[in-house]
């Protein structure tokens, strides 16, 4: 096998385990804000961090990263486990960073009581205007050289509740000449009277992530902590903090999110869309989350191999969504079985096929793999139901399905002629008539009949109804996010419902989470929320055609 060229946080890593780091412990985590449903921007960190560790015999933690009590809540948590568990990956341990709100305030006062750290009364234009510009060195606030007895007695009452939001903050006392603005006296604690999901109305004041992440992962003793660009900025000081305080010292490591072309990857974004009805749900079909693409059809395979095949950069860049398609495209084809269903029909009659006879024919599941996975039985009749673009009363010369005098292969059943049609009112055509040649039976055919078309079809009598909904992109620019305004590309037609397709029967036995092909039409999946007893609906995960590799 091709060995594979290393990422570059995989050198870092080995050059780790080279030197005796961390006595060769490779403990990564993934640390989400439980104030959304996980995306596939999401997928590449996790799919990221857990291989990092599978490789290197380490371990995941999954951390929530949950100092923002207004934003947040306990479904949020409960869809990003679920969704991490279905990609096919299971975390060491499950914490919390408000489990460490009690050592982060201890860690706090450290700082305090080192003169790191100070109590700011001023409201958050003078604190900006303190922190002054990047070519203008910042100006330090009269509170700014308290001492520290005073910054210690304010900080407890700031945490016991004294104050009222946003009448004071906790800063860390660095430089506020920094060249990095991120180094001028950041905050560290804001007061915010708010219910918080799991500690409820224990704390009045919650650490910045700042002050929160590193030192999170270094209670967790963190060895390669992995983030994505816009925190590089962050990371002197995420090395200071950690340095004062004099704990375990994780380090801070980046790459480039992922971008994908015709859709919008932040949470904050994509909110508004479940918030405004612009989609059903976080996990309508049409979104770029983990819960929308699991509707849809994805399979954890699929969305593994495609973080795999972007790997892993140092520099923004735009992945083009085709080469997300082409990765379930590749995945079904192998695994998805095969099954026939009409989404447009008209009415074709064998008119030498004798009333009322029934042939079961056997149909391969899975012709991709060896054996095929087994057969189903298709019944066969007099009456089927074809595509109306299957058959064209004025046909081209390479039209290779049907028309006046045209033969086409019926799939797994027989080679027919079309002899004749019907025409409604306004000059629809709701019939075909054909006739079939009886020694033409796929897998014995001895009638020499030579046909360049094959075309799917259900039995009339037999076909069972399902509503099928296609699906296209949600947004119509390739990069919405940019806009000024980012739905106004919205695709209007980026669902389609077919209220009444015909399937063969034994798709009446499809299953949630199972990939089928629809031959000639894509692949499908049944939709999980709307399929009822009496009715099934199917999504269209993907068309059949690679528009990508060409
Ligand atoms: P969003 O901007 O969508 O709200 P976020 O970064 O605020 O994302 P978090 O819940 O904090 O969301 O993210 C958890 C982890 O996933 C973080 O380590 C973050 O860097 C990573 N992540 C988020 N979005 C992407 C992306 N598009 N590509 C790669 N990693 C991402
Ligand atoms: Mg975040
Ligand atoms: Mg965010």
């Amino acid at each position: 096998e091709e060995e594979k060229s290393l990422n570059f946080i995989e050198e870092i890593i080995e050059e780790d385990l080279r030197n005796g780091k961390n006595d060769g412990r490779v403990l990564t985590r993934f640390p989400p804000e439980p104030n959304g449903y996980l995306h596939i921007g999401h997928a590449k960190s996790i799919c990221l961090n857990f291989s990092l560790a599978q490789k290197y015999n380490g371990k995941t933690n999954l951390r929530f990263d949950d100092t923002n009590p207004v934003t947040e809540d306990v479904e949020y948590v409960d869809s990003i486990k679920k969704d991490i568990q279905w990609l096919g990956f299971q975390w060491a341990e499950e914490l919390y960073t408000s489990d460490y709100f009690d050592t982060l305030y201890e860690y706090a006062k450290q700082l305090i009581k080192h003169d790191l750290a100070y109590v700011d009364d001023s409201n958050s234009e003078e604190i900006a205007a303190s922190k002054g510009t990047p070519t203008k060195p910042g100006v330090p606030t009269v509170y700014r050289s308290r001492s520290i007895e005073e910054n210690l007695q304010l900080f407890e009452d700031m945490r016991a509740g004294k104050y009222k939001d946003g009448e004071k903050v906790l800063r860390a006392k660095i430089d506020l000449a920094s060249p990095n603005m991120h180094m001028r006296d950041p905050i560290l604690y804001r007061i915010k009277h708010a219910d918080h999901h799991r500690t409820g109305d224990k704390w009045p004041i919650y650490p910045m992530y700042d002050f929160a992440h590193g030192q999170s992962d270094s209670i967790e003793k963190i060895t390669h902590s992995v983030c994505t660009l816009e925190f590089i900025p962050h990371r002197p000081l995420y090395d200071w903090l950690i340095d004062r305080l004099e704990i375990f010292p994780s380090k801070q490591y980046e790459f480039a999110r992922l971008n994908l072309s015709y859709t919008v990857m932040s949470k904050r974004k994509l909110l508004q869309l479940v918030n405004e009805k612009l989609v059903d749900s976080w996990d309508d079909p049409r979104m770029p989350t983990i819960s929308g693409l699991r509707r849809r059809g994805y399979t954890p395979e699929s969305i593994r191999n495609f973080c795999e095949r972007i790997g892993i950069q140092k520099r923004e860049n735009m992945i083009d969504v085709s080469l997300l398609e082409f990765c379930i495209r590749e995945d079904l084809n192998k695994t998805a079985w095969r099954r026939m269903a009409v989404l447009d029909p008209i009415k074709l009659v064998i008119t030498n096929y004798p009333e009322g006879q029934v042939e079961e024919l056997e149909g391969e599941n899975n012709p991709e793999v060896e054996g095929g996975e087994g057969n189903r039985m298709i019944p066969f009749s007099k009456e089927l139901w074809i595509e109306r673009e299957d058959f064209m009363e004025d046909a081209p010369k390479k039209f290779f399905r049907l028309g006046p005098g045209l033969s086409v292969r019926l799939k797994h059943g027989y080679i027919v002629t079309c002899t004749d049609f019907k025409k409604d009112e306004q000059g629809n055509v709701t019939e075909v008539y054909c006739e079939y040649a009886p020694n033409s039976k796929s897998g014995e055919d001895t009638s020499g009949i030579k046909v360049k078309g094959t075309i799917h079809w259900v039995s009339v009598a037999h076909a069972k109804e399902a509503e099928v909904r296609l699906y296209d992109r949600l947004f119509q620019d390739e990069n919405p996010a940019a806009a000024e305004d980012f739905k106004a590309s919205i695709n209007p037609d980026s669902l389609q419902i077919i209220e009444k397709a015909y399937i063969e029967p034994d798709l009446a036995n499809a299953e949630v989470g199972k990939g089928y092909q629809f031959i000639r039409l894509g692949y499908f999946t049944l939709d999980s929320k709307h399929t009822t007893a009496d009715k099934l609906v199917f999504n269209r995960t993907v068309t059949l055609k690679d528009s990508w590799a060409k």
